[in-house]
């Protein structure tokens, strides 16, 4: 409990007492029959409660911006004192001032429970000195390529690659994954992850402020930007309410005397002054204003406690309504790991061994999945022995890489392009007698074709499940986007029931397919892409909802989309898709609570049932409530 929450406590306390002997003894003695001093004496517990809220209201009107809640209570209060309700009047004050810390607290404990469960930033690295002594060193002191050494218990400051050691780490933070990761020598890590049983040394790879960790944290922090139409709708709505209640309570007051004065009857200011007071304290959007940020800030903070990071609540409130989600093949659906099935040589001028070498040879410089598999299965084989030249990317030259196509360099004096069939056209090869299934990268080397490479992918264990869960939440228009040929995209789709697939796409074609998706459905339908992020930033920005799959460690992925799933593993989806949705009930159970309640509490102060007491605890029990249920969406 902060200072301010403290010392709320006490002046409810001291006030409480005080009003509640003022009413005990003011019955009992003739002393407070002196308006001055029923007003002096009453005026102490109200000023010992409401003096912050008096101020407040005061600052308001000095920046021009007085129709506030503290605004609305402080006239409210005053006017009570004047119609020598002085009781009533403190009662308002205390009541408001009890549903202020009540707020006050939950909000800042839901705070507090969501950074505790972010808390995967750690506040210093252990660097080795000369005499190989451990000292603590602030990490945002280390630098790249510094060598950390991170001991059991221990969190990783520093995303790096392991240099020596072999240990559990748990990822749950960062993932949502319960079950442990080992790493040794040669493996990546990330910061955030904690060290289950073994001293590992680290080699960083980046900066303390661009690890991870605090990549995540910034989005989590800065998420409130991203406001949710609801949340600006409430923005909105609360700068025009204020004023209009105002007016209304003006009216409350003006019309019924004009009434009184045209039919001649005796006139009820005082009873309608109270009325309009009345209306103005029950009037007052605290409950939806505080419940509402309160709802989104929880769904980001269960979701990350998931894996998954939503950056901002316009994204929650998008993913309830998703009915479209196209996702990209390789990575996202498959495991995007590769396995070479086949070599195959066309001619008698080389040989597997020489394919697989040329192909290796420009891969070596790729990033893409394609390339790594390639490359590791030419490591393989010199590893065993199988084969004996190395790959010297000092002879590698002229590299040039396109993307959904291939690659084309020199290697070793010799023009190699190596690629799908779309390099074959660009080459102006014809060959059409590939009956093979399965990813297949031709080479050619000085203009003919010498042999291809079958390359085999396998379907995450997870997708098929995960894509029914979908369908059960009502996503039934699933669609496959993928730069593989239409035997392979074919097999996948027709594995996972698939509605629908594109195939031999490139990058600006998925961008297309989802252009003219949006345009046939008149933009009016949300729609969400996933993908594992690489090559895929431009339709990750087009669509309403771009979800990166397994982004952990890939800014780029992170950067370009709207939820991030921090693991390999489809499961998000339908996990956030969910949250999203029970988030969006709960904001709506609160503002329709929040406004019957208001309602009926009008229409009881105007039939007389209710006085100003009754309403301002009408206020503070909806507020209590509302916040309440939306803390419900921590769980
Ligand atoms: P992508 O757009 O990354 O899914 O790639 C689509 C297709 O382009 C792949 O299935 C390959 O046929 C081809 N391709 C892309 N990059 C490479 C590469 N580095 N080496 C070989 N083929 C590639």
């Amino acid at each position: 409990m902060d200072k301010y929450q403290k010392n709320s406590i006490v002046r409810i306390i001291l006030s409480s007492v005080l009003v509640l002997i003022l009413k005990v003894v003011e019955h009992r003695t003739t002393v407070f029959s002196d308006i001055i001093i029923r007003v002096v004496f009453y005026a102490v517990p109200c000023l010992i409660v409401g003096l912050e809220i008096f101020k407040r209201a005061i600052e308001g009107i000095r920046e021009k911006n007085p129709l506030d809640e503290s605004f609305l209570m402080s006239i409210a209060v005053i006017g009570a004192f004047i119609l020598g309700d002085y009781f009533e009047g403190t009662m308002v004050m205390l009541f408001y001032r009890i549903g202020e810390l009540f707020e006050d607290v939950a909000s800042s404990k839901n705070r507090e429970h969501i950074i505790s469960l972010m808390d995967i930033r750690q506040d210093y690295a252990n660097i080795e000195d000369k005499d190989g002594n451990l000292i603590r060193q602030s990490p945002d002191k280390v630098n790249i390529g510094d060598i950390i050494i991170v001991k059991p218990g221990e969190k990783i400051p520093i995303d790096g690659m392991v240099v020596d050691g072999l240990a559990e780490l748990n990822t749950v933070a960062l993932t949502g994954e319960s079950l442990p990761r080992l790493v040794e020598a040669g493996d990546e890590v990330f910061s955030g992850m904690i060290d289950m049983n073994s001293v590992i040394k680290v080699k960083t790879t980046k900066t303390f402020e661009n690890s991870t960790a605090s990549k995540i944290l910034d989005l989590i922090e800065n998420s409130s930007n991203n406001k949710s139409n609801a949340e600006n709708f409430i923005t909105k709505f609360a700068r025009a309410y204020t004023p209009f209640v105002c007016t209304l309570s003006i009216l409350i007051i003006v019309v019924p005397t004009i009434i009184h004065i045209i039919l001649g009857e005796s006139l009820n200011l005082a009873g309608n002054f109270y009325k309009a007071l009345t209306f103005l304290v029950i009037s007052c959007p605290c409950a939806i204003l505080l419940s509402v940020p309160l709802c989104f800030f929880s769904t980001l903070g269960r979701a990350s406690k998931s894996g998954v990071l939503i950056k901002g609540s316009s994204y929650v409130e998008g993913l309830s309504k998703l009915k479209t989600i196209f996702f990209d093949k390789t990575g996202t659906l498959t495991n995007g790991v590769l396995t070479v099935k086949k070599i195959e040589c066309i001619g008698k001028e080389y040989t597997n061994e020489d394919i697989l070498y040329y192909t290796a040879c420009c891969e070596s410089l790729s990033n893409h999945p394609i390339a790594k598999s390639i490359v590791s299965e030419y490591e393989k084989k010199l590893d065993s022995g199988k084969i004996s030249r190395t790959i010297d990317k000092s002879q590698i030259k002229d590299f040039v890489e396109e993307s959904g196509i291939g690659i084309h360099a020199k290697v070793d004096g010799k023009a190699v392009s190596v690629g799908n069939k779309k390099i074959l056209s660009k080459t102006n090869i014809s060959y059409d007698e590939n009956i093979e299934s399965g990813t297949i990268i031709y080479c050619i080397i000085d203009n003919n074709l010498y042999g291809y490479i079958v390359l085999g992918d396998e379907v995450k264990p997870q997708s098929k499940k995960e894509l029914e869960k979908l369908k059960t939440l009502g996503i039934g228009n699933l669609i496959m986007l993928t730069g593989d040929n239409d035997t392979v995209a074919k097999q996948v789709s027709g594995e996972l029931k698939i509605s629908k697939y594109y195939s031999s796409l490139l990058p600006a074609d998925k961008v297309k397919i989802v252009d003219e998706y949006k345009l046939a459905v008149n933009d009016k339908e949300i729609i969400g892409f996933v993908g594992d992020g690489i090559n895929d930033a431009p339709v990750l920005a087009r669509v309403d909802i771009g979800i990166a799959m397994g982004a952990l460690g890939s800014d780029s992925a992170i950067e370009a989309s709207d939820v991030v799933l921090m693991d390999d593993n489809p499961s998000g989806i339908a996990i956030s898709i969910r949250l999203a949705r029970k988030c969006m009930q709960v904001v709506y159970q609160n503002i329709i609570f929040a406004i019957a309640i208001k309602l009926l509490c009008i229409v009881l102060s105007g039939l007389g049932v209710v006085g100003m007491n009754a309403a301002v605890f009408a206020d503070v029990g909806v507020m209590i409530l509302s916040v309440l249920n939306a803390m419900r969406l921590m769980l």
